[in-house]
């Protein structure tokens, strides 16, 4: 090749690759013009117009002895708790869920030995109504586990029913008769008769948990007094309900709902915007008639399972249609019920050991959480990927706040299994990290406070449909948002119909997701696990 042709092809060469590089970013710069989007803001409003909706909030559940240590005896703390309601404030939490803070033998303190009480590991009662004071200064609402279903072995009551076949809180008990089978099992095969003898009681769960008698009214009445002075002189804004369907044996659970509403009709004269959630895992038909006038929330577990597989298979297995199926049977039951909705709690595998520590699944898991009708309950450390299989021990491990947990305030109730060492995430990391899932969840959730239809709006399907895509509608009043996930690790483009139906590119979860018009015609270009909310005209 001679040197003239040499010149030739390397100036054709340059020539080339700059008018190919000008086209596209003339084609780049275009579509951006061309684009709907108007996205300075985000989609998020500033604090101070955010509203407050209790109690349609997002939720953050805490398991006490593992969250903070006020005082270096290793057990997290009622104190521990209030040096954390900044951290959580910051990331947008307006309502607490605290497991149970009663006196108890057990580590986990299902099972009660005083009702009245704060158990001395997690500090007094002066610490737990400062707490409240400034929970409530943050605009953060606090209920607690009631756990009414049972009581300790070991509870005062209990022991007076052992002691004495005349003693009135006998009968506060389940025991058996000379007609009582002995040989019962419960639903999960479990022995349900203990004791010894003349001795022998009902308990569903446990030994350690003799079922308390509802039949009884003055267990009824104590339960009742119990909710009241919570409420009324130590200022809870509500209760999660423990084993709520199990008050009652199954073969005449229709007294569970009977009983709930007397409770919710005395704590709503206490107060009026008391907040009960319940603890009923089973199917949306059976949980349905607890919300007629009885709880004013349930868990969806089943929903928890859909968002779960879906993110993890990468392919939307349906949970719009059985929301909008589920919401729609519990509106005929009741006006007022809230959906509480969440990815797990403390007894199920934490969230990201079920997606093996993807960080990429764990990000749309809350996007969708977040993203979806009800009060979304994030699970302590959930926020920042901590993993964890049962047994109970080890989804309940200490919250890692610090790359160097020696000599800090975190817990060292029990020796972690899955959260330790220089891998383990933790808030300290991740807090100043914008990609982390810390400041998804931030993002996520402070998105939701300050749009109406996220908070409050129905859900509705989309027509629309993409393989990987989970698409729906959030509507509420005038506003009505489109809400696009792309669930899986490709981009992926979306075709939405004409552009007048569309005025403003809301929310984009990655900078190089993409609203475009082509002829009238709205695309929509998602980056591998993304989101995208359009308004929608209506
Ligand atoms: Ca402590």
């Amino acid at each position: 090749m001679s040197v003239r042709y040499k010149v030739f092809w390397a100036i054709s060469i340059i020539f080339s690759v700059v008018v190919i590089g000008l086209s596209t970013l003339i084609l780049w710069v275009g579509m951006n013009n061309q684009g709907l989007i108007s996205n300075d803001t985000n989609g998020i409003k500033p604090q101070e117009e955010w509203s407050n909706n209790w109690p349609n909030v997002v939720f953050y559940e805490v398991f006490v002895r593992a969250y903070n240590d006020s005082d270096g005896d290793g057990i997290g703390d009622i104190n521990g708790l209030t040096e954390k309601l900044d951290y959580l404030q910051e990331l947008g939490i307006e309502g607490i869920w605290l497991m149970p803070i009663n006196p108890s033998p057990s580590y986990h303190q299902y099972d009660v030995t005083d009702y009245y009480g704060i158990d001395s590991d997690y500090g007094t009662m002066e610490d737990f109504k400062h707490f409240l004071e400034e929970a409530h200064d943050r605009n953060i609402k606090v209920i607690i586990d009631l756990v009414v279903n049972h009581t300790s072995s070991e509870h005062p009551w209990f022991q007076a029913a052992l002691a004495s076949k005349d003693d009135p809180k006998r009968d506060w008990y389940i025991f058996a008769d000379k007609d009582t089978k002995l040989t019962e099992r419960g639903e999960w095969g479990q022995q349900v008769w203990h004791g010894y003898r003349d001795n022998k009681y009902y308990g569903l769960f446990w030994e350690g948990m003799p079922d308390l008698n509802f039949d009884n009214p003055e267990v009824r009445a104590e339960m009742i007094n119990i909710g009241t002075y919570w409420l009324n002189e130590i200022g809870v804004d509500g209760f999660r309900l423990d084993a709520a369907k199990h008050i009652y044996k199954d073969k005449e659970k229709e007294k569970n709902i009977v009983w709930w509403q007397e409770f919710r009709q005395t704590m709503q004269q206490v107060k009026e915007d008391v907040f009960l959630v319940g603890e009923v895992w089973t199917s949306a038909a059976e949980i349905a008639p607890y919300m007629n006038d009885g709880l004013n929330s349930t868990f969806n577990f089943d929903l928890s399972s859909k968002i779960i597989t879906s993110v993890k298979d990468e392919q939307d297995n349906g949970l719009g249609t059985f929301l909008t199926r589920t919401r729609k049977y519990y509106a005929t039951m009741s006006k007022d019920y809230v959906d509480s909705i969440m990815l797990t709690n403390h007894d199920m595998d934490r969230v990201m050991s079920q997606l093996q520590g993807d960080v990429n699944h764990a990000k749309m898991a809350a996007s969708l959480l977040l993203t979806l009708p009800g009060n979304p309950f994030i699970y302590y450390g959930e926020e920042i990927g901590m993993q964890g299989i049962k047994p109970d021990e080890y989804i309940r491990e200490p919250m890692r706040w610090y790359i160097k947990p020696e000599g800090t305030s975190q817990t060292t109730w029990e020796r972690s299994r899955y959260n330790r060492g220089a891998n383990a995430p933790t808030v300290e990391a991740q807090i100043d990290d914008v990609d982390s899932l810390y400041n998804h969840y931030k993002k996520l959730i402070h998105l939701r406070r300050s749009q109406p239809a996220l908070i409050l709006g129905e859900i509705e399907q989309s027509k629309i449909k993409a393989p990987g895509i989970v698409i729906f509608e959030r509507i509420y009043e005038h506003q009505s948002l489109l809400v696009i996930h792309n669930i899986t690790g490709e981009i992926r483009n979306l075709s939405l119909g004409e552009e007048s139906q569309y005025n403003q590119f809301l929310f984009s979860s990655d900078s190089s997701s993409q609203v475009i018009n082509k002829e009238n015609q709205v695309e929509v270009i998602l980056s591998p696990y993304s989101s995208v909310i359009l308004t929608v005209e209506k």
